[in-house]
């Protein structure tokens, strides 16, 4: 088919409905311009960006330093790698990082996503109890529905024994334990069912437990006031490696430079990405302690077995850099902390006004609602329930009415909120105000099923 006959030209969208895009009716905007906390579309029209993205743009749009920045270091050294060679922003950044991260999470290892991120921590963990002399651990623990990236583990199909010998065998090491969904739970004691996992595969042969300290999939899972710390102990207890994977939640998110800083946790291994430029440049990368960093340097010729071409990309470490000092100018984390018990407050006020909503959960700027069919008894729409509200109405309209966020049917369908950090009362107001209407508008439609 030649690409005049696509109605889109030659571009394919992630996780989109190719309806959405390449039907007759496409529903996707194609976005041309941003500043502050709005977008335009190519048409013209204007939108409230209430997910910050992708749960990325943490000081918001139009911030002309950034580009400044990017352009003298594109002059100075356009690019280096970090792979056998280090350059200048990407040791200031490790250093900057490590002034705002908690305990002794003070090395750096940088890639370009938090899909690498996550891949270069399980390598880390798997690598370090190789060296530690416990080869078999080589199983990791997540939750269910946390998402942790899409990458399908390249290394599987790299032809290079050397490459793969500290994390064989390539084979599923995934285990997944309850979440910490309180509104529908789904164990009495999640972090008991963490230890009860490892136990049931034998600790031996367990080498990380990943988690977000807040879930995003699903809608904004808080933890319990004692989960993180009862997490360290039982790692600890079992020899187990604890992760918290922040590509949401760091920089600012939950009103601290990360979750676990937020929630009384210094994990061995932290993964980032998303904020840590406000997505004005790809970086992620992963944070580790002094026991990890101690074991990669056994001896002479240990390293961490592991690399990317663009890892530490400098432009990406200089405009993470001015990223941080607009963080402390813009007074980032003080709005936050400033203004989340009152979006609350808006927030519940939604649920007080509209039956469809059966719960408010979040923290921060960071929060979900869940949508139900009933709520005294927290019944849920069905499939096609949810693809009629979710897909056939919610999404169109908040487009519609100028607001970006996510009616998300992964798991409960939730509505999630995600502004840009720097948002104030009245755009946070805003946001509320659209969504009074959306909600209005949907009981309506079920009304009438
Ligand atoms: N980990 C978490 C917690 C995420 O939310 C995401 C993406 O949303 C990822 C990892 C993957 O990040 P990326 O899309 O940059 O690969």
């Amino acid at each position: 088919m030649s690409t005049a006959e696509l109605s889109h030209g030659n571009l394919w969208l992630h996780f989109t409905r190719t309806s959405d895009w390449l039907g007759d009716d496409p529903t996707v905007p194609t976005l041309a311009k941003a500043d502050g906390c709005y977008v335009w579309d190519s048409k013209g029209k204007r939108y409230l960006d209430a997910l910050s993205a992708l749960f990325c743009a943490q000081i918001g749009y139009g911030h002309p330093s950034m580009g400044e920045v990017a352009k003298a270091q594109m002059d100075t050294l356009p690019f280096w790698t970090n792979w056998s060679y280090a350059h200048q922003p990407a040791l200031d950044l490790a250093a900057a990082l490590a002034e705002r991260f908690p305990g002794d999470l003070d090395q750096f290892f940088f890639v370009n996503s938090g899909s690498e991120a996550v891949e270069a921590a399980v390598k880390l963990a798997q690598q370090y109890h190789a060296l530690a002399g416990e080869p078999t651990r080589k199983l990791v623990i997540s939750r269910n529905y946390a998402y942790h990236g899409t990458t399908l583990g390249a290394l599987g199909v790299t032809g290079l024994p050397g490459l793969r010998e500290a994390f064989e065998p390539l084979r599923p090491v995934h285990h997944y334990v309850p979440n910490t969904n309180a509104y529908r739970p789904q164990h009495d004691d999640p972090a008991q069912a963490v230890e009860d996992k490892i136990l049931e595969l034998g600790p031996e042969n367990v080498s990380l437990v990943i988690a977000e300290p807040v879930q995003n999939a699903g809608g904004c899972f808080t933890p319990p006031a004692d989960y993180w710390p009862r997490l360290r102990e039982i790692c600890d207890r079992h020899g187990v490696l604890l992760a918290c994977d922040e590509v949401i939640t760091a920089f600012g998110r939950l009103g601290y430079w990360t979750g676990a800083e937020k929630y009384g946790v210094v994990p061995d291994l932290l993964t980032f990405a998303k904020g840590v430029t406000s997505a004005y440049m790809p970086l992620g990368g992963v944070a580790f302690n002094e026991r990890v960093a101690k074991i990669m340097q056994l001896e002479k010729t240990t390293m961490f077995v592991h690399g990317a071409t663009w890892g530490g990309h400098p432009v990406a470490a200089a405009v993470a850099l001015e990223n941080l000092r607009l963080f402390d100018e813009l007074q980032v984390l003080e709005n936050v902390r400033a203004n989340e018990g009152w979006f609350e407050e808006q927030l519940r006020g939604l649920y007080d006004r509209h039956e469809i909503v059966g719960d408010v959960r979040g923290t921060g700027y960071f929060w979900a609602l869940e949508l139900v069919k009933d709520r005294r008894h927290k019944v849920m729409f069905d499939d096609a329930e949810s693809e009629l509200l979710l897909r056939g109405f919610l999404s169109a309209r908040l487009l519609e009415l100028g607001m970006i966020c996510r009616a998300d049917d992964r798991d409960e369908p939730v509505i999630q909120l995600s502004p840009p950090l720097v948002a104030d009362r009245t755009i946070l107001g805003e946001i509320i105000a659209i969504l009074d209407q959306v909600l209005g508008e949907a009981t309506k439609r079920m009304e009438s099923w």
